[in-house]
């Protein structure tokens, strides 16, 4: 059995298997502070008795990825390919805006999801990842960048690995770890329905985001296999209770695919579906995948849509696409060597 990533103890596991292991429980505070805020990488740099630096060897490990691959995009976007100790490819990719620095983190190796648009969904999935392993990806650009805001929107279905998210998430929103407010961090999910209402229970600290891509089910059904387990009416159902029991926006990702989600038939469904939620709409033109059916519209098609669904006051607004010089934009992280 390999051993697991310390990273991956939340501070009460922690303080116990220091207790357990007859050390002071104030040690897991500062251990804590060592991997999450100073960020270190190796035990011997951390001020504790040679013993306690023993234990923690044996029982741990303290990094869990290793970088095989760095690419910098022309607009500034960054794409890590890292891989795991059993050998699995993950991709981080970082966002430069003018006011951010957005990390877009892996919550598996490949996907099981299958959507027909998206790379990673053409590998299938390898398996998920520890939340140590989530959060290594955060920490190794923290060393190179002042990380903003984090989106779990990597390879990777994160409702299919919540117990690792809710992990990642209550580190990153830790006032002893990262210290991020939970407006900063950000789940999408492509509608695992039943796990939607799970992160409401367990109060996740993040906000929510969900891949809507298409407004009716058909078109739904052909894009994404998970429609078929879970409809439009059963996923907007979950949305609509998440949002009225947290008192938060759930954001919906919309993507611009000719001929199927972006004409004037598709703007009515999508008004339809967004209009009485007054959600915020996150729209993107289809990044280059490896389907032949799928096309991106023209600059035309793409503002006639966009004036249709604005004509209506409905929110939407049209998210550049980053780095996709270097396969790092949505859809694109299926470890492609440019
Ligand atoms: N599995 C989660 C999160 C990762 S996918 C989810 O599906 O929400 C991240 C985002 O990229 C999703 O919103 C997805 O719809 C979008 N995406 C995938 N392939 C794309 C492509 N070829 N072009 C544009 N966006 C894409
Ligand atoms: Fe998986 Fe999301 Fe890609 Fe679908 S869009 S295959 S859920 S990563």
């Amino acid at each position: 059995m390999p051993l697991q990533d310390i990273k991956s103890l939340s501070r009460e596991e922690l303080r116990k298997f220091l207790c357990d292991n007859g050390h002071k429980p104030y040690r897991a505070e500062q251990i804590y502070v060592w991997l999450f805020k100073l960020m270190m990488q190796t035990y011997e740099g951390m001020n504790v008795p040679a013993e306690l630096c023993r234990l923690l060897e044996q029982n741990f490990r303290i990094k869990s990825l290793r970088e095989e691959l760095k690419m910098e995009s022309l607009d500034g976007t960054v794409k890590w390919l890292y891989k795991t100790a059993d050998d699995l490819p993950v991709e981080t990719v970082m966002i430069p805006t003018e006011t951010r620095a957005s990390v877009c983190v892996s919550t598996q190796s490949g996907c099981a999801m299958g959507c027909a648009f998206c790379r990673t969904g053409r590998m299938g999935l390898n398996r998920s990842l520890e939340a140590g392993e989530i959060l290594e990806q955060i920490i190794n650009v923290c060393r190179d960048f002042k990380v903003t805001n984090v989106i779990f929107m990597g390879m990777g279905e994160p409702l299919m690995n919540l117990e690792a998210v809710h992990r990642a998430c209550v580190c990153l929103h830790d006032q002893k770890a990262f210290s991020m407010g939970k407006g900063r961090l950000t789940v999408s999910t492509s509608g695992v329905v039943p796990k939607i209402a799970e992160l409401l229970e367990r109060n996740t600290p993040c906000q929510l985001a969900v891949s809507l891509v298409a407004a009716d089910n058909e078109t739904r059904d052909a894009l994404m296999p998970i429609n078929k387990t879970w409809n439009l009416t059963e996923l907007l159902k979950a949305i609509d209770n998440y949002m009225e029991k947290s008192g938060e926006w759930v954001t919906l990702e919309y993507i611009l695919i000719k001929d199927k989600t972006c004409t004037n038939k598709a703007a009515e469904n999508l008004i339809r579906i967004v209009k009485p939620r007054r959600c915020k709409v996150n729209a993107i033109v289809l990044n280059s995948n490896e389907n032949p059916e799928l096309q991106a519209p023209s600059e035309q098609e793409v503002n006639e849509f966009l004036e249709l669904v604005r004509a209506k006051q409905v929110q939407i607004n049209i998210r550049n696409p980053r780095g996709r010089d270097i396969f790092a934009a949505c859809g694109q992280l299926a470890r492609a060597v440019v």
